[in-house]
């Protein structure tokens, strides 16, 4: 009976009824000059906007009802309920990732020491990160993620893939669809991955990483 009861709470609490845009956590100059106000309002009030409309367009009636974007990415056949839910999750876990650049911070230790184990050193991991997101062709995203067993990877992802599909934990993404930089920087993709550095709010990116 407690089991029953207990399960009967956690369906009514975990289930979802619609998708929303969680609102920026910080002003939309704030992180200028490394990504411009024209481009955070349309990127997080137009796009991000537009693909959880489309969630909330296509989920209600299908089989993925009720169920969190985390497990649609895992569950979903190709196609657009998993392109769409795939595009939620990165831009939630984009968005949360960045600080105001007068609030940036240094990593913390416990990062510095995985990142230095995994990639001999946090400036060859930004090189490498630079790399893979210059390698994509098209749309797509990089990430950084860990495994079950605590190992760090950088993961290419094309169109609205996230490493979550392949069971592992997404700690840090870069948006390499050309709406997150050709207003900005034109040609320059390259400058775009590079300035990013200067706003990763680490602290962040760290609460990512399991115990
Ligand atoms: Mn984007």
């Amino acid at each position: 009976m407690y089991t029953l009861i207990l399960s009967i709470i956690l369906m009514t609490t975990t289930k979802i009824t619609s998708y929303t845009l969680p609102i920026l956590p910080y002003p939309l100059t704030a992180l200028e000059p490394f990504i411009s106000e024209a481009t955070l309002r349309n990127h997080h009030g137009k796009h991000f906007a537009a693909y959880v409309n489309n969630l909330n367009r296509l989920v209600p009636g299908s089989e993925y009802e009720g169920l969190l974007v985390e497990e649609i990415v895992q569950q979903a056949a190709d196609g657009p309920i998993y392109n769409n839910a795939g595009q939620v999750l990165n831009h939630r876990l984009y968005f949360e990732q960045f600080v105001p650049v007068s609030q940036y911070k240094a990593p913390g230790k416990r990062l510095v020491n995985a990142i230095n184990y995994h990639f001999s050193s946090m400036d060859a991991f930004k090189r490498q990160m630079t790399e893979a997101a210059m390698s994509v062709f098209g749309s797509g995203w990089v990430w950084l993620a860990v495994d079950t067993e605590g190992r760090l990877q950088i993961v290419k992802e094309a169109g609205g893939g996230n490493p979550w599909r392949r069971g592992l934990i997404p700690l840090l993404g870069i948006d390499c669809w050309e709406h997150s930089w050709y207003l900005d920087y034109a040609f320059d993709k390259i400058a775009h991955f590079d300035e990013l550095w200067n706003i990763i709010n680490w602290e962040v990116i760290e609460s990512r990483l399991p115990l």
